[in-house]
């Protein structure tokens, strides 16, 4: 079973503690993996430990749901917390650390004076409707990396903007960790796992699978270039009242930014849209004719 630590002080001497076992154990440079989560744990985190686990000799899971990147007070109440189950979740995977930290443990002076920008990128598609979504995710992120100091951190792929952003921080500041993805875990219907799938009532939830139907009707399209891919998508997710779309986007994966509409080669489908209350989000690569 992981150690559970709630402060900085015990993650650091438990850290330090793992590091020097793990070196008179013969492992001369042992290697840190850093999965951060919000918690209310499912199949798509654990496969991010998985990948943690391949990675390093020593991994950290953190568990903290980040006051900074959630605009409304009232979605950051609702989120889960399930610490217990997580833990449980956690059990079979050799997880040496898990960081549950409270809010006043990450931020004792409240709001935070210094914070990490996400750039332009940061206020398009999730930042749009969710203004200093990213700069949270970022500073949180940044925190992290710093408290940590993993050789690794992992993220999923469902979260195609985050990881764009969490790559290029890591380069604009030198941040020396290699940045892991694993792809987005699905339930058997295609919808992508996440925690807030329990919100989903039996009608939302069926009506859900538009989100990753609308993205197979995407990759048909492909080699029809963007403007066919942006019309099969769609037209999916008019196709049920109870799904509202927040955004449909084609984006480069370099830039992030939405591609012209004589592009081809390899592109990001991203959708966004809210199911009943619930705003799910998901994304597939493509390649354009
Ligand atoms: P969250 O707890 O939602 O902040 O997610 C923590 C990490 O798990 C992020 O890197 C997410 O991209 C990743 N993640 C969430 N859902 C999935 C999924 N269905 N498949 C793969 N990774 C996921």
């Amino acid at each position: 079973m992981p150690i559970v630590v709630e402060t900085i002080a015990s993650l650091r001497s438990h850290l330090r503690r793992a590091r020097s076992d793990a070196a008179r154990f013969g492992v001369t440079r042992p290697k840190v993996s850093l999965v951060p989560t919000m918690g209310a744990l499912h199949d798509g985190h654990l496969a991010l430990v998985e990948r943690a686990v391949d990675r390093g000799e020593i991994v950290v899971v953190s568990v903290f749901v980040n006051p900074l990147q959630f605009g409304d007070a009232g979605d950051l109440e609702r989120y889960p917390r399930t610490l217990e189950a997580d833990l449980e979740k956690l059990a079979p995977f050799d997880v040496a650390i898990v960081f549950a930290p409270g809010a006043s443990e990450m931020y004792p002076k409240g709001a935070v004076q210094t914070s990490v920008s996400a750039g332009d990128v940061g206020d398009l598609y999730e930042g749009r409707t969710r203004r200093g979504h990213f700069d949270g995710v970022l500073t949180v992120v940044a925190k992290l990396l710093n408290l940590v100091q993993p050789e690794t951190i992992v993220f999923g792929d469902k979260d195609a903007q985050q990881v764009f952003l969490v790559k290029r921080m890591v380069a604009d500041l030198n941040i020396d960790v290699a940045v892991a993805t694993v792809p987005t875990v699905r339930d058997d219907d295609g919808l992508a796992l996440s925690s807030r799938n329990r919100f989903l009532d039996a009608r939302e939830r069926h009506a859900a699978r538009a989100l990753s139907r609308s993205l197979e009707a995407a990759e048909s399209a492909a080699d029809r270039g963007p403007d066919a891919v942006r019309a099969a998508a769609q037209a999916v997710l008019t196709g049920d009242d109870t799904v509202r779309l927040d955004y449909l986007e084609i984006v480069v994966p370099s830039t992030f930014l939405p591609v012209s509409n004589d592009a081809t080669g390899r592109a990001i489908v991203i959708v966004a849209a809210l199911v009943g209350d619930t705003r799910l989000i998901d994304n597939t690569a493509v390649y354009l004719g």
